[in-house]
């Protein structure tokens, strides 16, 4: 830790949205609509007499997240309203879990720059998101006007709190990374889908008043909001101002915090009872079967990964970035070397999916035509080059690479194929050959560029270049 980092704290409250088919306390369907304002229902807007009704399925999600960031689960559920006059919260009260949370007390390993560090998850509790306010010809602070929208209105919420244990900006964009892997792991997440994660962080420096910056999206975000509010409060201090406690607006457009209000308290919310809702039991039979539900998760496919495959850490981390990845690569390794697998799927395959901002799984890559390159590259039938044209090609396009080496005629070319195109080459270019002859080593490469050029890149480089220097010394 640097001095520079030593005086900082950071807690994190990360809110996770989740993909069920209807919200969370009524029968709305829970999906981005065409229009505003048209999945709603009066329970969702908090018509007078409207009784909500809880969604089970989030009870799952949430118990199973709790588990795999091993909290202690509390088994007695309800739920409190949170009183505040807002209007994206038509109702005045917003229905979350506040004096027992679902889970509390459970950690998350981060390492950052080789250096591990446990991250305490404070708390884990469910709520619902209130509606989506547009600000119309500006931003939160200066826009001439707000249209809501209640749409978003009653989409089920995670809350998961960590305790202040960051000490910098990568730490927290690490936590969240890990994070979101974790429930992609748990089937709860998907980056490719339109629900978001969206955090609040809480920055204090040398011990002073904490300031709340919310609603970053992403996990660049977060490190780039951080690290400007710390710089912000650093001036403020070195100028001898003092830092009031208060909330920020994250501007991802200008990469700024900007003041929104003075921070209210817990105390200023009122909590009460919701007494529409009944309490919930999570029983034995209950845990069991969520704890059953989850899988191996990734930090655990890290550990065993470098224990039964001997391939490094950096292609382990690639691989393990997506389930579905790393469960073909263990399958493709059934048969093949996993140092020549893992390192064509982490290295021209990831490449390939990077370019086309694509991934693993978006990419609808079939496990068979993986293996059919693998095969090609292991029988040294494909020069490198060759077996990435195909890899292009399939993942702009799915369909099967068997196809496309045939028609293209894309294997490695036959010895006394390349003997004679090396014999072509070297009566053609004999001026490059004399330099070579006096002393040019370099001339040959330019003689290994033409072959390859000739034979369309179905020559081995390395094979022609041992040919070219036999004919020619
Ligand atoms: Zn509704």
């Amino acid at each position: 830790m640097t001095d520079q980092e030593a005086d900082v704290m950071i807690g994190l409250e990360t809110h996770v949205q989740l993909d069920t088919n209807t919200k969370l306390f009524c029968g709305c369907p829970n999906e981005e609509a065409k229009k505003p304002n048209e999945n709603v229902c009066p329970v969702c807007l908090g018509h007078p007499g409207s009784k909500p009704r809880f969604n089970e399925n989030v009870l799952k999600l949430a118990t199973k997240t709790v588990l795999a960031l091993q909290c202690d689960i509390n088994n007695d559920v309800f739920f409190s309203r949170k009183t505040y006059f807002y209007p994206d919260m038509s109702k005045n009260y917003q229905i979350t879990q506040y004096e027992i949370p679902v889970g509390e007390k459970g950690e998350l390993k981060i390492e950052v720059e080789d250096k591990e560090r446990e991250i305490g998850i404070k708390r884990l509790h469910v709520e619902e998101d209130p509606a989506k306010m547009k600000h119309v010809g500006g931003s939160i602070s200066d826009s001439n006007y707000t249209k809501v929208d209640y749409n978003r209105a009653g989409t089920p919420l995670l809350e998961i709190v960590t305790e202040p244990d960051f000490r910098s900006p990568q730490e927290a964009r690490e936590y969240l990374q890990q994070l979101a892997k974790i429930l992609q792991y748990l089937e709860i997440y998907y980056p490719e889908s339109n629900f978001a994660i969206k955090t609040d962080a809480n920055i204090s420096i040398e011990g002073g008043e904490k300031v709340e910056v919310k609603n970053i999206t992403g996990t660049s975000e977060v490190e780039k909001a951080l690290s400007y509010e710390i710089s912000r409060q650093k001036q403020m201090e070195r100028r001898g101002r003092e830092i009031s406690q208060h909330t920020r607006n994250y501007n991802a457009d200008i990469s700024a915090t900007e003041k929104m209000r003075e921070k209210e308290t817990e105390e200023d919310y009122g909590y009460i009872f919701d007494p529409d809702l009944t309490r919930q039991e999570l029983d034995e039979r209950f845990q069991q079967e969520i704890r059953s539900s989850i899988p191996e998760l990734p930090h655990e496919k890290y550990e065993r990964f470098q224990k039964q495959y001997g391939i490094s850490d950096k292609m382990i981390e690639s691989l393990i970035a997506e389930q579905q990845m790393a469960d073909d690569f263990e399958q493709i390794t059934e048969d093949y070397d996993p140092e020549l697998v893992g390192s064509w799927m982490t290295g021209k395959l990831r490449k390939t999916l990077n370019y086309n901002e694509l991934t693993y799984k978006e990419a609808e890559v079939e496990l068979d035509w993986i293996e059919y390159i693998i095969e090609l590259l292991e029988e040294d039938r494909i020069s490198d080059r060759n077996a990435e044209k195909v890899i292009r090609k399939i993942i702009e396009n799915p369909q099967d690479p068997k196809e496309i080496v045939e028609n293209q005629d894309l294997l490695k070319a036959e010895e006394d194929e390349v003997d004679q195109l090396v014999a072509q080459i070297v009566g053609d270019n004999q001026e490059a050959v004399e330099d070579y002859r006096s002393g040019d080593e370099e001339a040959v490469n330019f003689l290994v560029g033409q072959v390859m050029q000739e034979s369309e890149g179905k020559a081995d480089p390395k094979t022609a270049r041992e040919k070219i220097i036999q004919k020619i010394k």
